[in-house]
């Protein structure tokens, strides 16, 4: 370039006259200016170190994607073995109960079902609620069966056992004056146990933690 002796104006090389005054430019010197240049390589410098930069931003990235990915497929099929016979998506309200609560759940639909009222579940939860494990003589049977639990208070046992996404219930069904011995059979949806039984899982848990105290506290 040349720089303009009479204003200072930087004109290309093959200027003749000044673009800024129009002094002329024949005999000034071109000049190379290396600052620029340097400023030129810097800038090139640094641009390629962002982009490396970025490439190994991208690298990570991607890394940490596949690795959610395979977490969350990994999750997708072991919720497709857990519920393998049920038909319903992964999101089903009924995916966030045990199959413990589910039992539970079950043995309360069945004392509403068996009774005059649909009250007849929450005192019976509250009664649960409210059991002392430490009372040995309490009777309360809630133990381990084939698939689920067997509940009773005494004179009668009820099984619950979970088949995928229901409950089969087994109890004593009472016609007249007769005690059955297990003749009677219920099965109840997990999903409906769920709309039914959804707001009350804190005492449903509550009800639990009694109830296997209550079963440990007893030597079988
Ligand atoms: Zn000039």
């Amino acid at each position: 370039m040349k720089i303009c002796p009479k204003c200072g104006y930087k004109n290309k090389a093959d200027a003749n006259f000044c673009g800024n005054c129009q002094a002329p430019l024949n005999n000034v010197p071109i000049t190379s200016n290396h600052h620029s240049k340097l400023i030129m390589i810097l800038i090139g410098i640094i641009v390629i170190l962002i982009a490396i930069l970025l490439f190994m931003m991208g690298m990570r990235s991607n890394n940490s994607s596949n690795h959610q990915q395979a977490t969350q497929s990994s999750s997708r099929i072991s919720n497709n073995h857990s519920s393998a016979s049920s038909q319903s998506s992964s999101q089903a309200p009924q995916e966030k109960f045990s199959d413990e609560e589910y039992e539970l759940m079950a043995f309360l639909k069945l004392t509403d079902d068996n009774s005059d009222s649909n009250d007849q579940s929450n005192e019976m939860l509250q009664n649960l609620v409210n059991l002392d494990p430490n009372e040995k003589d309490n009777a309360v049977v809630w133990h381990p069966i084939t698939n689920g639990r067997r509940i009773g208070f005494g004179a009668h046992t009820t099984e619950l056992q979970v088949d995928g996404d229901h409950v089969n219930v087994t109890y004593d069904e009472i016609e007249g004056d007769h005690m059955g011995e297990g003749n009677g059979h219920k099965t109840y949806s997990k999903a409906e146990l769920a709309r039914e039984f959804e707001l009350q899982k804190d005492d449903i848990d509550k009800a639990l933690a009694n109830l296997e105290a209550s079963d440990n506290a007893k030597n079988y």
